[in-house]
């Protein structure tokens, strides 16, 4: 039977992401007819190590805490528990930013804020990043609002500007360090964007999901480090990469009470938003969340982004030795590369496929302006990544 309902017709407008499923193809056809072949995955964008133990331990004590009828927990508040906001709260606090806690509003993931987020906004058009990480042209998408592209290039090492675009309110996205370029936004970068912002009146939704693999003391963790940005910046960030919990989902937002619209602030939006639609994270992975932003806690995390970040480091070197134009691999765990002499994003896939078993993702598969690169990462093991680098070498020497 078919139904008489109408649909979101904006549905329609969706290309068929089919990046992942033609690369699983591809790569299952190759194994299938060279099973002696040992494949290297150089496209993982999940975590591999497990969580840090001191996360694991408060989630264990948090489960025991839930079967026992003096500390049980029922719906959790939706905008959080204060003991992780607070603890988010010491964490803006060590990058000099002073948020008050209900500006924080914890969510069950960065991707789920990033698509929900359009909830709360009228027509005014998007501007996002090409190439992107696709929940932020999508979600815009499935509206219907118009898009804009900030476009990456070689030129601007994949940080687009607000240079060519008009003078006008948009509500702009912006990820750094980015997936999938692994670009980074110095000061002076993203305080042109918060500029812009105030100048037109738009509102930047930042995410800095892979905040924790910044380096170096000046470079910015957050986008409130820039100055006007709480009069124009929502920031959402997550437990995913930094706390490896991408299985466990946590994340979180930032909504300034100072960024006003109109007789109401986004603030008061989102927090009707999310007290309607959304009943809260688990306490227990909450609890979780929380102690991995202790002291031992983020010495655990980061020492699991020590051992990506060693792995990114090998890459690097290895593109680095073969003369190949990339970004990222620094404060990242992606590394993206031009395909040397004018070889296409596919053609490039299946000559590393073919020559060195090895599987990265084509840069086309996040847009235009990606076509023509090549997306590494960093998220598998040492050992792996370390052979891999090796074959790198051997595909890079052979030439094109
Ligand atoms: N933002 C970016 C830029 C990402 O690359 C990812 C995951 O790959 C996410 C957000 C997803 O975060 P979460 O697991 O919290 O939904």
């Amino acid at each position: 039977m078919s139904t008489k309902i109408k649909i979101n017709e904006n549905y329609k407008n969706l290309k068929q992401s089919y990046l992942f499923s033609e690369i699983a193809r591809r790569v299952r056809a190759f194994e299938e007819s060279n099973p002696e072949k040992s494949v290297i995955r150089l496209g993982i964008g999940d975590v591999t190590l497990p969580l840090p133990a001191v996360a694991v331990r408060a989630m264990e004590k948090a489960v025991n805490e839930m079967g026992e009828k003096a500390t049980f927990r029922g719906y959790p508040p939706e905008q959080g528990y204060d003991f992780l906001r607070e603890a988010i709260l010491a964490r803006y606090r060590s990058f000099n930013v002073d948020l008050d806690i209900s500006e924080i509003f914890v969510s069950d993931g960065a991707k789920s804020d990033c698509g929900n987020i359009t909830d709360i906004f009228g027509d005014t058009p998007a501007c996002v990043p090409d190439p992107v990480y696709p929940v932020y042209l999508d979600s815009n998408i499935m509206d219907g609002r118009e898009i804009v592209f900030a476009e990456g290039d070689e030129s601007n090492a994949f940080l687009p500007t607000p240079g060519g675009l008009k003078e006008r309110p948009y509500i702009i996205y912006l990820c750094s360090p980015n997936n999938p370029t692994g670009s980074l936004y110095d000061r002076a970068g993203l305080g042109e964007w918060v500029n812009f912002a105030l100048k037109t009146g738009s509102l930047i939704i930042f995410d800095a999901a892979y905040e924790a693999f910044i380096e170096g003391n000046d470079n910015p963790h957050s986008i409130y480090e820039i100055d006007g940005a709480k009069e124009c910046s929502v920031e959402v960030c997550s437990f995913s990469k930094f706390a490896g919990f991408t299985g466990a989902r946590c994340a979180w937002s930032v909504f300034p009470k100072s960024i006003k619209v109109g007789d109401t602030t986004l603030n008061a939006l989102w927090s009707r938003r999310q007290a309607t639609k959304f009943n809260g994270v688990s306490y227990i992975v909450q609890r979780g969340a929380a102690a991995a932003l202790s002291e031992k806690g983020i010495s655990e995390c980061m020492a699991n982004i020590a051992y990506y970040k060693r792995n990114a480091l090998l890459l690097a070197d290895s593109l680095s030795r073969a003369g190949v134009w990339f970004t990222g691999g620094v404060h990242s765990p992606y590394l993206w590369l031009k395909c040397p002499a004018g070889v296409g994003s596919w053609e490039f896939f299946n000559l590393l496929l073919v020559g060195e078993s090895l599987v990265g993702t084509p840069g086309e598969g996040f847009g235009a302006c990606g076509k023509g690169f090549f997306r590494l990462t960093s998220f598998g093991s040492y050992e792996n990544t370390l052979e891999a680098a090796g074959r790198l070498d051997v595909f890079f020497k052979k030439g094109f």
